[in-house]
């Protein structure tokens, strides 16, 4: 942590309990103790890796106990929750009893700001289904592009207790918040804000859509400048209109088509503001082309209006909207075009983890051959395969839960050839690029979005990616 931190009275001798080890876990109870508070780490597991974390932290003299991450500690005035612990935690109701707040680590974060007598730099907040990496990284381009200080943070990156506590100064954040930071962060405020999307995912964690969808409107509370919302996707429009947000915050929409007056949209393969300038009634703003944008898919030209909304929202000039997009990287897995061989493309979505994002990667090209399956997490696939039946040339299946795909597609792209692919060892990946190269044709694009998790074959959508990549390269010399 940064020299900035300093011992405060609030917290001195504020009994703490940390609930859960971890990537969020540890640094919460470092600074913690380093402000003087009294505290105790509570985890579940009592497994070989938390016991060497807990023997560092209790020499650190934080207190750690394993194997019980229910029970309240006596005494407990907060509650700092790693934000994946699920709200029925038994902790938490013995907390709600005892009237205990519980924080998580977001909220410590936005709680901490100033502390060390800087002036904290306004948040630019960024939630949704899909793209919120994406957007965020696009908005920190761009808020770079306009010679601000600032840095991509939150559910990516940077930690946000870094970002607030560390020795660099910013004069904004661009944040990616996840629906579980956002439920464990009340009193959270960011100048402004979007929501990309709203599609069913973490139901088990949330308890219901109900229930995901009122904790990702919370990003929208107290939102100073603009409520950025998605004018395709109207629930994420209602979240807008349920928050209560300071006076003067105006509801700015994003779309595909022509803009309305306070939105921001795309005329003519040019995006343009209709919402930050002078006289939306009669004026648009020229921000960037979509040729400017990397890759230019549906659902990123999507997540680039919604960027630019935050930034424009933040005061940033048109052309450092357009440079900024120009420099953005997308990051690995991510749409990522590997390698052209005899005429067909080879993408690397691997991280359409769910149905929602392998619906906006299946839109974005034409025909296809379809590298899918995996673990499914409780998805059902009628509906993506129906909206992509037409656009398939083939289908290579893959992983655990592969018939679940296999029966949609039988019932909505009867005619469209299927592999069926029995192997899970490693390389599986290997045989599955081979089939879906001896089904396209010049012209196509093989495309990994597997809309189901990795974790049946691979460690996680990285590997499942470089396997995929790695298959690629081998096919692309083998034919050299
Ligand atoms: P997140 O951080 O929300 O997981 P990412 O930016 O990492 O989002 O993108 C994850 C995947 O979601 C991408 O690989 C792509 O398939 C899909 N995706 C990205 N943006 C959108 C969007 N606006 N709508 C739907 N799907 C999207």
């Amino acid at each position: 942590m940064g020299s900035g931190q300093v011992s405060t009275p609030d917290w001195q001798g504020k009994k703490v309990t940390v609930a859960g080890l971890g990537v969020s876990g540890i640094p919460a109870a470092r600074v913690l103790h380093g402000l003087g508070a009294d505290v105790t780490v509570v985890n579940d597991g009592d497994d070989e890796r938390s016991r060497a974390q807990a023997a560092q932290l209790e020499a650190e003299g934080i207190t750690v106990r394993l194997g019980d991450g229910a029970t309240l500690p006596s005494g407990t005035e907060l509650i700092v929750t790693t934000p994946g612990w699920q709200p029925d935690k038994p902790l938490f109701a013995a907390a709600a009893e005892a009237g205990v707040e519980v924080w998580g680590d977001v909220e410590l974060a936005w709680r901490l700001r100033g502390l060390d007598g800087r002036e904290p730099a306004p948040w630019l907040a960024v939630t949704g289904t899909n793209g919120k990496t994406t957007t965020v990284r696009m908005l920190a381009s761009i808020l770079e592009a306009a010679g601000l200080r600032t840095a991509a943070v939150g559910n990516i990156g940077v930690s946000l207790l870094d970002a607030v506590l560390g020795e660099e100064t910013y004069d904004v954040l661009a944040v990616e918040l996840s629906s579980y930071q956002l439920h464990w962060s009340p009193s959270l405020r960011a100048h402004s804000a979007a929501v990309l999307n709203l599609a069913p995912d973490h139901l088990d964690w949330h308890g219901s859509m109900a229930a995901y969808a009122a904790d990702k409107g919370r990003i929208y509370e107290g939102n100073k400048v603009a409520c950025v919302y998605n004018a395709a996707d109207p629930a994420t429009e209602d979240l807008v209109r349920e928050a209560d947000v300071e006076e003067g915050c105006r509801a700015i929409g994003f779309t595909l088509g022509t803009p309305g007056p306070s939105q921001l949209g795309v005329v003519d393969d040019i995006l343009v503001d209709r919402a930050f300038v002078e006289n939306r009634q009669k004026q648009a703003q020229e921000l960037a082309q979509i040729s400017d944008i990397n890759p230019p898919a549906p659902h990123n030209i999507a997540n680039a209006l919604a960027a630019a909304a935050l930034a424009r929202a933040f005061g940033v000039e048109a052309t450092a909207v357009r440079d900024g997009l120009r420099a953005f990287r997308p990051d690995a897995h991510r749409i990522e075009h590997v390698e052209n061989i005899d005429g067909v493309a080879y993408v690397d979505d691997s991280k359409a983890t769910n149905t929602h994002a392998a619906e906006a990667s299946l839109a974005a090209y034409e025909p296809i051959v379809w590298i899918a399956g995996g673990l499914a997490k409780g998805a059902t696939f009628d509906a993506t395969v129906e909206k992509a039946a037409k656009r398939l040339r083939g289908v290579v299946l893959i992983g655990q839960d592969r018939a679940l795909i296999a029966e949609a597609l039988a019932r909505h792209a009867p005619e469209v050839p299927v592999v069926d692919l029995d192997r899970t060892d490693t390389g599986a990946m290997s045989a599955a690029v081979q089939e879906a190269a001896r089904l396209a044709r010049p012209g196509d694009t093989v495309l990994l979005a597997p809309a189901c998790a990795s974790m049946d074959m691979f460690t996680n959508y990285n590997k499942r990616g470089e396997a995929f990549a790695e298959a690629v390269r081998a096919l692309a010399a083998a034919r050299d």
